[in-house]
């Protein structure tokens, strides 16, 4: 037939956002939209440090696709991608061939481990549902385990690589977490360390030096031992090496330290740089009008010729764009540019506490936390409406 196909890998942020513009801006019949996900649900990434460190549970932090989709409009298929082969316009399935005249690669990062040897193999990183369930249940076996063996400390210290947004959010967390788990296996807190690590000379780098100050402050109240400054040279299933040759001895080290794109994204051929395509400014791959890469999987520059952060936020706003440009395209009408407008940033930092810029202005404590709690729910409003944000967002 004549009608132009859409296939859309990927329902995340980006994913997502660009098929709710899709199904709302296209007239019947103008388009076939096709979306492929993984898994039959959306996760909100942005939550999953919370049942990570087991202060939510998994389910909150997920979204059936079907809750979220209108299935007339558009076409949903629960696969894996395996292969995308821009040469043929075709992307391939575990269980099938997909063609297509337009794709857009929503896929998602994974962890970046800078080739420390040892990390990809035995720490565990913040990135599903499947991932969460695993270190949620993990830390709890570590409480289990050690009352077996009492004179192994090394169950009760949990490592953090890495002091960027996820990190920090999940230290937050973990705080809270481990004084409940405490009074449930009947462990003296004193014995438990949070260690979080991190190179650069400062935690979330970057961000503003008195906020930073702020987060450190509550978190080493709740009892966080910052290692700042110091990388993690190695990790082997009895902990991690740092620095000069020092062993910090632990069964549970979590990586949070890098994103990186998706390695689909360089086995199709693009040009990448960290696994990332840099994409022009409607968000196409270079020498590919019909490919628009989104997400933690596009890297796009500054006015000062910085690469953005990966981040939800970004991905939503490049989602939205890339409907627009899809329907125009269609309609052979002109494309509009990708502008990322800023938004702000928040972190939380376990109960009741938070950090962040937003509206021009510093925010910390309990007001930043609530602040939080808004984006979060205004996300669950734009994605599923007021009916989503009365079943989830009061987990939030
Ligand atoms: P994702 O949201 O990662 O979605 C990718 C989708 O593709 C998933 O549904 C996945 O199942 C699917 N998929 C992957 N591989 C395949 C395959 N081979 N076949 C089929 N499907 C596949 N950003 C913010 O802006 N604010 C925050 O507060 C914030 N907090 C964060 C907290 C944590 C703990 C983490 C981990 C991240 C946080 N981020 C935050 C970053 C943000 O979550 C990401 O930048 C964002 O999710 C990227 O969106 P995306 O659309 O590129 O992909």
């Amino acid at each position: 037939s004549s009608i132009p196909k859409i296939v859309i890998l990927g329902a995340g942020y980006g994913g997502v956002l660009t098929s709710l513009r899709l199904q709302k801006e296209l007239n019947y019949n103008e388009a076939d939209v096709t979306l492929v996900n993984k898994h039959d649900y959306h996760y909100i990434t942005t939550h999953l440090h919370m049942p990570a460190a087991g202060t939510d549970h998994p389910e909150n932090a997920r979204v059936n696709i079907s809750k979220l989709i209108d299935e007339f409009k558009i076409d949903f298929v629960k696969s894996t991608v395996v292969q995308i082969r821009p040469q043929d316009r075709k992307v391939i399935l575990e269980d099938g061939t997909l063609s297509y005249d337009y794709l857009i690669v929503g896929l998602g990062g994974e962890s970046e481990t800078f080739g420390i040897p040892g990390l990809a193999e035995h720490a565990m990183s913040i990135r599903s549902i499947n991932s969460v369930r695993l270190i949620r249940e993990h830390i709890e076996y570590q409480f289990a385990r050690f009352k077996r063996e009492p004179h192994r400390t090394d169950y009760l210290t949990f490592v953090v690589g890495g002091a960027g947004f996820t990190g920090i959010e999940f230290i937050g967390e973990l705080a809270d977490r481990i004084p409940e788990l405490c009074k449930q296996f009947d462990v003296d807190p004193q014995l438990v360390k949070i260690i979080n690590i991190e190179a650069a000379p400062t935690a979330l780098p970057g961000f503003d030096p008195e906020l930073v100050e702020y987060a450190m402050n509550v978190l080493q109240k709740k009892g966080v031992t910052f290692r700042i400054g110091t990388a993690i040279k190695e990790c082997s299933p009895d902990g991690v090496i740092v620095g000069e040759g020092e062993e910090i001895k632990s069964q549970t080290v979590i990586w949070t330290g890098g994103v990186r794109g998706n390695r689909l994204i360089e086995e199709a051929g693009f040009e990448t740089m960290r696994g990332r395509v840099k994409v022009d400014e409607f968000l196409r791959a270079p020498g590919h009008d019909n490919i628009f890469i989104l997400g933690d999987n596009s890297l796009l520059f500054n006015e000062q010729g910085r690469p953005y952060p990966p981040t939800a936020q970004m991905a939503m706003q490049q989602g939205v764009n890339c409907a627009h440009n899809l329907v125009a395209s269609i309609r052979n009408q002109p494309l509009k540019k990708f502008a990322f407008s800023n938004k702000g940033t928040v972190a939380s930092l376990g109960k009741g506490e938070a950090i962040g810029i937003a509206f021009g202005r510093k925010y910390k404590g309990r007001v930043a936390a609530w602040l939080k709690k808004a984006i979060d729910i205004r996300y669950l409003f734009i994605i599923g409406g007021i009916p989503l944000v009365l079943r989830k967002g009061k987990f939030l």
